[in-house]
């Protein structure tokens, strides 16, 4: 297949996971009052690699107000870590700690994805890069709505492109579904290799789910084997 094909593949499965999306009955997009309803480019590779694509990304956003999170965000939550690395995890939102800091993954789940980093697959955390699907938080950390997804889409594809990493981690449900654009459950993706755009996907549980659930501990530990192995491969 040429590049071409690939993209327009892509976005034929895109369209189609959110048509899923949709009808599953969530609630459908409802501008904020004066939010512009500016779509953000698809993501096209144009941006370059590293930290100048991923700068180039963080540009675009600029001070992001295309869905209705912006109005009750505080903070634009971007991603942080190394712009070459080769591990990225993707994580759903925002919460409240990161809101407040600005930052990916900094609190009570992002100790505990820290652990997971450090003293798991024995890499500094600096090294790896940590993104979510939606760079505003939710109000009172909801789901994520399909409007919202769909207008932070292009910022997550383009930080992907920038960095190419190896393997990709998707942190629960709505970050493995978005990188494989599925609606099965995280219980039936979890564990599974996966392909975004060449790149392997390992779905897994959330961090803030192992907090609730510490017996699923030990299938993230499964799961980081085959991430370990992939990378040391
Ligand atoms: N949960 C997420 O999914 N992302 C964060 O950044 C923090 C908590």
């Amino acid at each position: 297949m040429t590049d071409r094909d690939d993209v327009v593949q892509d976005l034929r499965e895109r369209a189609q996971f959110y048509a899923g999306l949709s009808s599953l009955g969530l609630p459908r997009a409802t501008p904020a009052p004066g939010a512009v309803a500016e779509a953000a480019p698809a993501a096209t590779g144009a941006a370059g690699t590293g930290a100048a694509g991923l700068e180039a990304v963080r540009t675009l956003i600029g001070d992001c107000q295309r869905c209705k999170l912006a109005s009750t965000r505080t903070n634009i939550v971007f991603g942080q870590g190394n712009p070459n690395a080769r591990l990225m995890f993707v994580g759903e939102a925002p919460g409240a700690d990161e809101d407040e800091q600005g930052l990916a993954f900094v609190g009570r789940a992002g100790q505990l994805l820290t652990d997971i980093i450090e003293k798991g697959l024995k890499i500094p955390r600096s090294e790896v890069f940590i993104a979510n699907v939606l760079k505003c938080r939710p109000p009172q950390n909801r789901n994520p709505e399909p409007d919202e997804i769909m207008s932070c889409q292009p910022f997550l594809e383009q930080q992907i492109d920038a960095i190419r990493p190896r393997v990709l981690v998707g942190l629960g449900k709505f970050a493995g579904q978005w990188l494989l654009k599925t609606m099965e459950p995280i219980s039936r993706i979890r564990g599974r290799l996966g392909d975004y755009r060449g790149i392997k996907v390992m779905p897994t549980y959330h961090p803030a789910y192992l907090l609730r659930n510490p017996s699923a501990k030990k299938d993230v530990w499964e799961d980081m084997k085959i991430v370990l192995s992939i990378l040391n491969g």
